[in-house]
Parts: C-alpha cells; sequence; structure tokens
C-alpha cells in the first residue's frame, strides 16, 4: 500500500506567528523561551495537521529559525570566524548574527552577514555558506535531534529532512586562497555519518536526502562525486530518500536512480516526462516516491490524472510506490480555509499547504481502495472542479484571446531601428550628457502607507486620498527640481508593491488575504493569483503620471512593472503555458504604454527586475524561455512612436549569459545594478557591443550610506570605459521606497555633483 509523506511543511504558521515570533525576539520584546516556545507550538501544530491529512510519514528538520540551509551550517560546524566572538559554540544568537549581521558592540566588532541568494528558481532566499580551504566540519548543533526528540513524544511517525552533502557544497562560496569546495567533500561526509548514527540511535527507519542538485546541469566531477559520497554513506545506518526536485533528472536519471541508497523521490508536476521511464530504471529494491502534488502553485490537483500516474506505478511498484508533493510545501501558503474573502467557486480551485497534504492522501486511498465512497467523491469533486475551470467564462475570454491570436511580429517591433529613434529622442527630450534620473520610488514614508491604509479601510474619501498622493507628488517633484535631476518621477507614493499596484487593476487577477509564503527569514510575501484571461479594462498610471508632469516642465517618466516581471512575481495559471500569460499581460500593460504616450508623456520606464529570475534551471531550456521573455517585453514596449523613449530597468549584476536578449529587447535606455562590482559586469555590455543607452547604478540603496560625488565620478569614469560616454546615464542603483528622505536627497544631491563635473570634463 502507497505510503504517504511529504517533504516538508511551511514553517511560518497559517498568521505568520513564526515571522512575529523572530521580529519580537530581535527587537526585545519577547525573550529566547518565548520564542522557543513558538517554534515548538509551530511544529507541534503542523505534524498534526499533515497526519490529520492523512500523512503518514511526517518532516522533521523543515522547521528554522531562519533559513534551513542556515542551520545545516550551524549543524556542520560552517560558522565564519567573523561570528566566533562570542564564543565558538554557537547560540541562537550566533545563528540571527549570521542571518542579519551583528553590530558592534561593548566586546567585540562588528561582521556582517552571510550573503543571501534564491533557492533554485523559488522566491525563497537562503544564506549562502561560506567555506575556506582549511575548513574543518563538526557536529554542532543540536536542532534536528531535539525536534525528533519532540515529535517522538507527540507519538509522530517522522522523517529527518536533510539537505545531501553535494547540494550543500554546490550552494556554498569559496572564501580566501583558492581552492574547489567539492574537495572538502571527504571532511564533510564524517558529519553526515554521525548524523545519520544518531537519528538511527533515536529510533528513525527513513531519512529524506534532498540532493535538487541532480535536476541541474552537472560538471563531470560533481557527477561523480555523488557515487563517492553515497557508496561511503550506504555504509551508515537508516534508509535513505534521495529527494529531487524543481526539474527533470535528465542526463543524471541513471546516476540517481543508481545511488546506493534504499529510495528516490522525483518531481513529476515540473518533469512529467520522466514517468514512466524512471520505472524502468530504477533498481527492483527501491522505494519509488512520485509528487504529483504542486508544493510551489495554489491549484487543486486534477486528482485523475494524477490517479491514471499513480496507478501504473503501482502496478510496477507495488509497496514499493510512496506519494508525495513535488518537493517541499515551503513554498506554498498554508491554509486555505483561512481565506474568507475569496468567492466560493475561486476557493473551490484552490490548495494550499493544508489541502495539497489532504490531496497526497486521497491518492494514496484512492490505490488503496479505488470503491471507497471518500474516494469516489474526491474523484468526482476533482473532476467537477477541472470541468468548471476549463469552462469557466471567468478564465476564458475570448476577446482577450482574439487579440492574442492576432499578434503579428510588427506588434514587437519599434517603428524605427535605434539609432534613428535616438537622434529623434535627443531632439525632442533635449536633455545634458550624463543625463540624471531615478529607478522610480521615493521614500515609502509612514504618512503614505497610512493614506493608502486609510483609504482601503474607507476611513478617508477617494478625494482625500487623491489629495494626499498629489501632495506627495508635488514634493517628489519639487525635490527633483531643486536637486536639478534631468528626467523625473512621481515616486510611486500611491503603490504598495510594484506587482500587486497593476494586478490590482488587471482582470484575470485574484488575491488572497492569508497566503503568504517564506522570502527569507522573517520576510514574507503574498503573491497575487492569476486565475484567467488577463486584460486592463482601463488606465492604471494616466491620472498619476499626467498629474506629476502637471507640476513641472522637466520630462516626467512614466512608469510601469514589466509583463514578464509581473508573472514570475504571481502565482501563475496551471492551465496555459506560462509564455501565453506573460503575453496577455504585455498586450495590457501595452495598452498603458500607449495611454501614457497619448497623455503627452515622453519617457516611459517597463521595469524587468525579474527577467533574470525566470530562467529555466536547465540550460537545455534557456533559449526558448529568453524567447518569449523578449518578445513580451518587446510587444509591450512597441506601441509608441519612435520618438518616446522607453527605459527598462533591472536590479542584479548578473547579466553575461542573457545580454544578448537584453540587447534583444530594444529598450532605448536600460537602467541595471552596478555599484557594489564597482562597474564590473558592464564588461559583459562592452564585450557584446551593447548598442543603446545605459543607466549602470552610481550608489547602492540598500544602504544608508551616502556616497560622495567623487566616488560616484569615478565609477562613472570606470562605466566609460566600457560605454561611450554620449550614451551612459547616471542614476542609482534601484528605487529608494526603503530609504529616508533625508539620506535620499544627500545621495542625490552628490549625484547631480558628480554628473555636472563628468560633463564639464567633457
Ligand atoms: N520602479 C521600481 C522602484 O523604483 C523598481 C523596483 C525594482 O526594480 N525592484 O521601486
Ligand atoms: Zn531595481
Amino acid at each position: 500500500m502507497a505510503l504517504t509523506h511529504n517533504l516538508g511543511f511551511p514553517r511560518i504558521g497559517r498568521d505568520r506567528e513564526l515571522k512575529k515570533a523572530q521580529e519580537a525576539y530581535w527587537k526585545g520584546d519577547l525573550d529566547e523561551a518565548g520564542l522557543r516556545a513558538v517554534g515548538r507550538e509551530l511544529r507541534a501544530t503542523h505534524w498534526q495537521v499533515q497526519k490529520d491529512a492523512g500523512i503518514a510519514l511526517l518532516p522533521v528538520g523543515d522547521f528554522a529559525w531562519y533559513d534551513q540551509v542556515l542551520t545545516h551550517s550551524l549543524t556542520f560546524g560552517v560558522i565564519p570566524e567573523r561570528f566566533h566572538a562570542h564564543g565558538t559554540k554557537p547560540t541562537l544568537d550566533t545563528l540571527f548574527g549570521m542571518a542579519r549581521g551583528v553590530t558592534q558592540d561593548s566586546c567585540c566588532g562588528g561582521a556582517h552577514a552571510q550573503e543571501m541568494t534564491k533557492w533554485f528558481d523559488t522566491n525563497y532566499h537562503y544564506l549562502v555558506p561560506e567555506f575556506t580551504a582549511d575548513q574543518q566540519f563538526a557536529l554542532s548543533w543540536e536542532q534536528l535531534f531535539e525536534e525528533v526528540e519532540e515529535g517522538q513524544a507527540l507519538g509522530h511517525n517522522l522523517k529527518p529532512v536533510l539537505i545531501g552533502p553535494l547540494t550543500y557544497l554546490w550552494l556554498g562560496k569559496e572564501k580566501g586562497s583558492d581552492f574547489n569546495r567539492l574537495d572538502l567533500l571527504e571532511r564533510l561526509l564524517p558529519v553526515y555519518g554521525e548524523i545519520l548514527q544518531r537519528l538511527a540511535a533515536q529510533g528513525i527507519e527513513w531519512v529524506q536526502i534532498d540532493e535538487p542538485i541532480l535536476a541541474l546541469d552537472l560538471p563531470q566531477d560533481w557527477k561523480n562525486a555523488f557515487e563517492r559520497a553515497y557508496n561511503l554513506l550506504q555504509k551508515e545506518p537508516g534508509k535513505k530518500l534521495i529527494a529531487t526536485y524543481f526539474a527533470g533528472l535528465e542526463d543524471n536519471l541513471g546516476l540517481a536512480a543508481g545511488l546506493p541508497v534504499d529510495g528516490l523521490h522525483i518531481d513529476l508536476v515540473r518533469a512529467p516526462e520522466q514517468f514512466p521511464t524512471i520505472l524502468d530504471r530504477l533498481p527492483a529494491y527501491k522505494v519509488l516516491s512520485l509528487g504529483v502534488v504542486n508544493g510551489r502553485n495554489v491549484w487543486r490537483t486534477d486528482l485523475e490524472q494524477a490517479l491514471n500516474v499513480l496507478q501504473q506505478a503501482q502496478e510496477r511498484l507495488g509497496e514499493r510506490l510512496w506519494v508525495a508533493p513535488s518537493c517541499s510545501l515551503l513554498h506554498s501558503p498554508v491554509d486555505l480555509t483561512r481565506e474568507d474573502q475569496l468567492d466560493a467557486e475561486l476557493k473551490s480551485w484552490l490548495a494550499f499547504a493544508v489541502q495539497k497534504c489532504r490531496e497526497v492522501a486521497v491518492l494514496a486511498q484512492a490505490l488503496r481502495e479505488p470503491e471507497a465512497a471518500e474516494v469516489q467523491a474526491a474523484l468526482a469533486e476533482s473532476r467537477a472542479i477541472q470541468a468548471s475551470r476549463a469552462a469557466s467564462p471567468r478564465i476564458h475570454k475570448p476577446a482577450v484571446q482574439a487579440r492574442l491570436a492576432a499578434i503579428s511580429a510588427q506588434d514587437s517591433q519599434r517603428q524605427s531601428p535605434f539609432a534613428q529613434r535616438i537622434e529623434l529622442q535627443r531632439a525632442r527630450l533635449k536633455l545634458p550628457p550624463f543625463p540624471t534620473t531615478t529607478i522610480g520610488s521615493f521614500p515609502q514614508t509612514p504618512a503614505i502607507r497610512l493614506a493608502r491604509q486609510a483609504f482601503k479601510a474607507g476611513k478617508i474619501s477617494a478625494a482625500e486620498y487623491t489629495e494626499a498622493m498629489h501632495s506627495e507628488i508635488r514634493h517628489a517633484v519639487s525635490v527633483q527640481e531643486q536637486l536639478g535631476l534631468d528626467v523625473l518621477v512621481h515616486g510611486e507614493a500611491e503603490r504598495n508593491d510594484m506587482v500587486e499596484y497593476f494586478a490590482e487593476q488587471i482582470d484575470g487577477y485574484a488575491f488572497t488575504r492569508f497566503g503568504w509564503v517564506q522570502s527569507y527569514g522573517s520576510r514574507c510575501v503574498k503573491p497575487a493569483v492569476i486565475y484567467g484571461d488577463l486584460s486592463r479594462p482601463q488606465p492604471m498610471t494616466v491620472d498619476w503620471i499626467s498629474y506629476a508632469q502637471s507640476c513641472t516642465d522637466k520630462v516626467m517618466k512614466g512608469m510601469l512593472t514589466g509583463p514578464v516581471t509581473m508573472l514570475m512575481w504571481s502565482f501563475p495559471r496551471d492551465d496555459i503555458p506560462r509564455e501565453q500569460q506573460a503575453r496577455q499581460l504585455a498586450l495590457a500593460i501595452r495598452d498603458e504604454v500607449v495611454d501614457l504616450e497619448a497623455a503627452g508623456i515622453k519617457v516611459i520606464q517597463i521595469d524587468e527586475a525579474a527577467f533574470r529570475e525566470g530562467l529555466p534551471l536547465r540550460k537545455a531550456q534557456w533559449q526558448a524561455y529568453l524567447d518569449w521573455a523578449t518578445e513580451s517585453f518587446r510587444l509591450t514596449a512597441s506601441g509608441v512612436r519612435d520618438e518616446t523613449q522607453i527605459h527598462t530597468h533591472m536590479c542584479y549584476s548578473e547579466f553575461n549569459d542573457v545580454i544578448e536578449s537584453i540587447a534583444a529587447m530594444d529598450a532605448d535606455v536600460i537602467t541595471i545594478e552596478t555599484s557594489r562590482s564597482d562597474m564590473e559586469l558592464l564588461e559583459a555590455f562592452e564585450r557584446f557591443d551593447y548598442p543603446n543607452e545605459i543607466g549602470p547604478g552610481v550608489y547602492d540603496i540598500h544602504s544608508p550610506r551616502v556616497p560622495g560625488s567623487a566616488e560616484m565620478a569615478r565609477l562613472m569614469k570606470k562605466a566609460a570605459q566600457r560605454v561611450p560616454a554620449e550614451r551612459l546615464w547616471v542614476n542609482p542603483d534601484c528605487g529608494l521606497k526603503t530609504r529616508g528622505w533625508p539620506e535620499t536627497e544627500a545621495a542625490l544631491v552628490n549625484m547631480v555633483a558628480a554628473a555636472k563635473q563628468l560633463r564639464s570634463e567633457l
């Protein structure tokens, strides 16, 4: 009979209890015992919820005080020296220090936090382990064993979850002298041995070892290391399930299937084509866990379709088949029953973590007792839901589809090539060399947030709200005029978030109240849900931008979020491909671009902050993604005349892989984050001979530090060595919404001074 298990449950709590407790602890409003009590309660609740849903084998080790990779670093004693100041035995404060940095105190100097980066292709961020050439590993943190004991005391059947040694090393970075972190494997493995022995002594039967890098394009030496590592770990006690997810095993299928362990988990949601091939490759002694419930999205599973696959697998595997979500449910919201403001139909289409556990359990029951009334009812309900989605007029809108079908190649093509456009734009905009601008947002002050909340709560009228925002715009405009900036922005005071603001005005988007997902540490995001064909019923920004333009004779830049970013930071539909959703968004935003132009706006920025993170994990799939992502942007931008200048903005620093597509987007101006890389990343633009204009950020907006004008001028001069000066803009790295006004003004004064200095030296 197929065993049900879960790869991990969200740790934040259905009311984000963990976030609240963490933040209270950091503020000093909650002591350590209080924080630990909240963690214990959450774990107990989550185990019980999963068990009640029908999950037989419950994950332990999926809870983390900040991040599961960080927990592993503490467990293995991978604690950089700068955090040893308070003694080498790590405490909870060591953990938080590594995550958040340590400010100087009476005893010790400060220490900067560990670097943070995205967990594969998710929006979850982990803390990057730092390895030194002489790195030692020693079991240094008891959390996992304590939590096993805690769960056992509650009577649960537990499966500890570990990040595997290869994935752990892969996720880290070498610090200091030149060496290869893969060479640390032999030193790391004994700690895994020790952990497995300790767990066996606690009576644990199965351990889940996550090796998601098996779904990546791996260098040969990493592939080889897998066999070495698991041959050694084979000798350690306990049954081992290797878990892979987020993509298919492809060329690593034979490797993964053949590892000397007791089971393999694969993600059939992301890579359904792995089935049934896997059945022929799996040794006869092994358990196969099939991830058939999507751990990355909010849609209910098509149970019949999943069951069909599982039945085939059961015929071949019998007892050796396990059923699970595709990946850890860390990436889905917690509990749909909390949603009290979604309409009944839409709600009936959704499943969050708790509901997904239930789906796993029903599927396993269906294998066991297909005729059971409960099973039949669940299948009938699933069938009805699939049918209602497939036929719903809320989802399928002929007008949107007709427009999509009518797109021609010309629609994604500006009227003339850049060389001609830029002449027209220069003549019209009359900007000085090294024009200055900002990325869009100005400080989101408490007053702005209060006004927005009051308006949403009905406490102030629309007119009062509009006037409050207008006054923010007037303030932003007058500051920018006084500073002497060349291309102004309205400041984005009316926007809570660069995606949600637009999603709220686009038909086909829905919003949850409690659909939070952990992003990093105590930070959670609540992505909007794309449920239907997308369209823009009316202008979204034209009034605000026109008002801002009316306050100044200078050029006012319109500010929009691009289609790829809108898609990437939402929960997408699962019934049509992502690229179709991107095209629908492109058409909706294109309408806005055209309306802004008609309203007299001469420069329009279309932000694509998430363009690069959409890259698939497997290189073979990159080009297809880049093609539709680029085309979506062009479709958005190409409805305007040549003399209207299109900007885009991307806030990250890795362009090498995608420079060709960035160029193909053909924005007249691109602003990027560069200050922290000392302009090095312009190398990609130089090598590619990137033809259009570029604004390489001259200061880091993540820090309150105000750099001097000499420093910014120096950076621009470096930039001018790579990109001709006449194509350079001067701007910060990103939007200023998280900064305060005083530091913002101080930095911009220096930035404008730097630009003036550069001009005088031309
Ligand atoms: N226009 C946005 C802002 O300034 C861009 C934010 C971003 O790229 N993340 O806030
Ligand atoms: Zn940015």
